[in-house]
């Protein structure tokens, strides 16, 4: 058992002084005692907040972010897919190790303690499964243990190249599988994560363009009798051009025949969703399903804007994610969630509640509780029974210097970003201190050698 000592700490509680945090050997909070004054304990000065949960990652994107800006329009979108295909064509389990653990230390020094990473790339260059059908989902699991990250890892159930079905691509043989190649690879990571309390399984059908619905009932009930509360996430309506080929295929748009032909419920989480109509927008939020936020990814690649005022009145739920790596911080999802919406509505403060909590805290909290549900794992919050992901915010930094409560999330979400992060704690273990990764030179020189052969 491990005790820390925290100057100032975010509790369900609200804002407490010299909370003692008592840690479980498995790294979860088994007390928590605001105004402890213990001197046998360092006192860890700061801010102490629950760590974020990043509920969406491609972590080998982390390799193209910035390789795509040159060209216009759409083309520019065609130029970044065709890059990604060719990095696909290229990377080997150690480089893509190298790569994800690259992105993870960055989403930990950001402030994210843990990820779902949304996993399709299964087997090797020539579309072959490797000797060891799991290998490049437990070279995920590697990763996230080599920079201290928890993870819910989402194996994705990939078949077909588009909507008809139109066959995979040259380009996807990496990722496609059949119900029973799908069921081996998962069946082995199940075996692989049964002693890790800090990595969870769940199951990601790709998106309606890449699984016909027979399929995915089949899968989802395999995944089921494995684990009846896996979480489920699915790519669905990011760009108005999937919601124009789905409806030229079927006369429905992807969200309506998802909620038409399959029992979507609070265990789904729906990547992107940008495109919605009113109607459809009502019916998701009614199945308690939540929403699975791209900010940066979804500005960058032009997907169009989410309109979380109307559905943040429906009572729906959202987490956030880092999907491509343009950027890496939950800050600047949080930040851009909202400026995405006083720049449409000419209006500020649009995403703010009636609670009275500043718009910082009501932003975070949403992105706690709703992250804690899409990774499905307890933690997004510092109470008892909750895995003790921590991160210290630096209150000497000049962005939150004499700044109290709320107004150091505010300060910190829309002014001062990853750069406030000092220290982070996942399951009570230190990962980040005064900034710095624990293993960070090791982690950036394996990744420098990847990113070299890869791109050279
Ligand atoms: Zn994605």
């Amino acid at each position: 058992m491990t005790s820390l000592l925290f100057s100032r700490a975010l509790t369900p509680n609200g804002w407490c002084d010299d909370v003692r945090v008592e840690i479980s050997g498995q790294g979860m909070i088994r007390s928590l005692e605001p105004g402890c004054r213990d001197a046998a304990l360092p006192v860890i000065g700061g801010v102490a907040i629950p760590g974020v949960p990043n509920a969406h990652s491609h972590a080998h994107q982390r390799l193209l972010a910035g390789l795509a800006e040159t060209g216009a329009g759409r083309d520019s979108f065609t130029r970044w897919r065709e890059l990604m295909y060719r990095i696909v064509g290229r990377i080997d389990p150690d480089r893509f190790q190298a790569v994800a653990s690259l992105a993870y230390m960055e989403m930990l020094k950001s402030g994210y303690t843990s990820v779902a990473e949304f996993h399709y790339l299964h087997h090797d260059a020539g579309g072959s499964p490797y000797a060891q059908p799991a290998e490049m989902g437990l070279r995920c699991i590697a990763a996230a243990e080599d920079a201290g990250i928890a993870l819910t890892l989402l194996p994705s159930l990939y078949v077909h190249g588009g909507f008809g079905p139109a066959p995979a691509g040259a380009g996807q043989a990496r990722f496609v599988c059949d119900a029973g190649g799908y069921m081996e690879i998962y069946s082995a990571l199940a075996k692989a994560v049964e002693d890790r309390p800090e990595v969870r399984l769940g199951f990601a059908p790709h998106s309606l363009r890449a699984v016909d619905e027979p399929l995915l009932k089949e899968v989802l009930a395999g995944v089921r009798q494995a684990d009846p509360d896996a979480p489920v996430h699915m790519h669905v309506a990011e760009q108005r051009s999937e919601v124009d080929d789905c409806l030229a295929w079927c006369g429905a748009t992807p969200v309506r025949r998802l909620l038409d032909g399959i029992a979507v419920d609070a265990r789904w989480n729906l990547v992107h969703a940008t495109h919605m109509s009113d109607s459809e927008r009502s019916a998701l939020a009614a199945t308690q399903a939540s929403v699975v936020l791209c900010p940066t990814t979804e500005a960058n690649l032009g997907d169009g804007t989410f309109p979380a005022r109307k559905w943040l009145d429906l009572e729906g739920r959202f987490s956030i994610g880092s999907d491509s790596q343009i950027t890496i911080s939950p800050t600047d999802e949080l930040r851009l969630l909202e400026y995405a919406q006083r720049l449409a509505s000419e209006s500020r403060n649009v995403l703010a509640d009636e609670s009275g909590e500043s718009l910082g805290r009501v932003l975070l909290g949403g992105a706690l509780k709703g992250g804690a549900l899409a990774l499905a794992q307890r933690c997004g919050v510092l109470e008892e029974g909750a895995r003790a992901d921590i991160v210290v915010l630096d209150g000497e930094h000049p962005a939150l210097i004499a700044r109290d409560g709320d107004e150091v999330l505010d300060s910190w979400i829309f002014a001062g970003g990853a750069a406030c992060v000092r220290d982070v704690f996942v399951g009570g273990r230190q990962v980040v201190s005064g900034g710095r990764h624990v293993n960070e030179p090791e982690i950036v020189a394996r990744y420098r050698e990847a990113v070299r052969a890869l791109l050279q």
